[in-house]
């Protein structure tokens, strides 16, 4: 008799990295007052049933809170990512991550991995001690998008809501709802466990392909120096004076409105600039992107904000 042909095996790969989600306080009232990345990855897993075929593999790549992420962690992250992206039977990968730079570690992944499989970012905003907690159903959800027929790219899910690692900003700080896609909108929603999509997939990053050279490099130091009311040039001044063992090699402009700057801020990013700086002015606005214009003399950095810009120009002084 023959036999019946096994299921085929689908994985997907949960890569806890810290935060909120893994946190502890030591009242369930409190949502504030607890210190993130704390509970273990497989821990975060228990109770959370994996989507229908789909076996959940936990691996911890690190275990902090988002605010002190480092590069070291995003070369450790990227690598994993592309070790289990590798595999044949992986359909997915979930990353579980603080939401402080969540945004930043999801527009970093979209630079170097543009993976033809789904890499999703999920978080809380609640601890794992609280009464009620949102990093279960935030994980479940994420599990679902990993999962999903079609689904690809770097995307970020959080209150039910999926986000484009490229478009992602968080918005507020406390509610749960924290982030936003700005001008671009989300790409969809999850809703008992089915993913209801608007709009495409993310875009895959142009170079993507080479970005894996670098993800054992040293990083260049890139700063970000903001304009306001009473700006002056001695911020940019005094980092360009710095030098020392690690100078800058580049700076980000938060800038005001589409772009502009403060004159005597202008002035000396100028001045960095002729001296071989590499300098990208991006809005600190929340939504819309610069429109250049014929007279700019310093780039500007499009729809990115100041941190994303900051991982662009970064990998661009890498060569990616
Ligand atoms: N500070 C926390 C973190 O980014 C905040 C959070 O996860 O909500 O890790």
């Amino acid at each position: 008799m023959a036999n019946a042909p096994l299921p085929e095996l689908r994985r997907v790969v949960v890569l806890g990295t810290g935060g909120t989600i893994a946190g502890r306080a030591a009242s369930s009232e409190d949502n504030i007052g607890y210190t993130a990345g704390q509970v273990g990855v497989s821990d975060l897993l228990g109770g959370i049933e994996a989507p229908e075929g789909v076996t959940l593999v936990a691996e911890q790549v690190a275990q902090v809170d988002s605010k002190d992420m480092s590069f070291d962690i995003w070369q450790k992250l990227a690598q994993r990512c592309v070790h289990w992206l590798a595999q044949p039977d992986v359909v997915g990968l979930v990353i579980t991550h603080g939401t402080d730079t969540l945004e930043e570690t999801a527009f970093f992944l979209h630079s170097v991995l543009a993976p033809t499989k789904p890499v999703v970012l999920t978080c809380a905003m609640r601890p794992a001690t609280a009464l009620a907690p949102d990093g279960p159903q935030n994980l479940r959800d994420a599990m679902a998008v990993a999962a999903a027929d079609g689904a690809y790219g770097v995307t970020v899910v959080c209150a039910g809501t999926i986000h484009s690692g490229v478009d992602i900003q968080k918005v507020h700080t406390y509610r749960l709802d924290a982030f936003a896609s700005g001008d671009a909108g989300p790409i969809g929603y999850v809703e008992e466990g089915a993913v209801r999509r608007v709009r495409a997939w993310p875009e895959r990053a142009a170079k993507a392909s080479k970005a894996l050279e670098v993800l054992t490099a040293q990083w260049p130091r890139v700063e970000i120096v903001m304009s306001h009311a009473g700006a002056s040039g001695a911020i940019v001044d005094a980092l360009l004076l710095a030098g020392g063992a690690e100078p800058v090699r580049g700076l980000i402009l938060a800038a005001t409105g589409n772009g502009t700057l403060h004159h005597a801020l202008e002035t000396a990013a100028l001045k960095a600039q002729d001296e071989g700086v590499a300098v990208l002015r991006a809005t600190r606005c929340a939504n819309g992107r610069i429109l250049p214009r014929p007279d700019d003399r310093l780039r500007d950095a499009g729809a990115l904000t100041p941190v994303k810009a900051r991982v662009a120009l970064m990998l661009e002084l890498l060569g990616v």
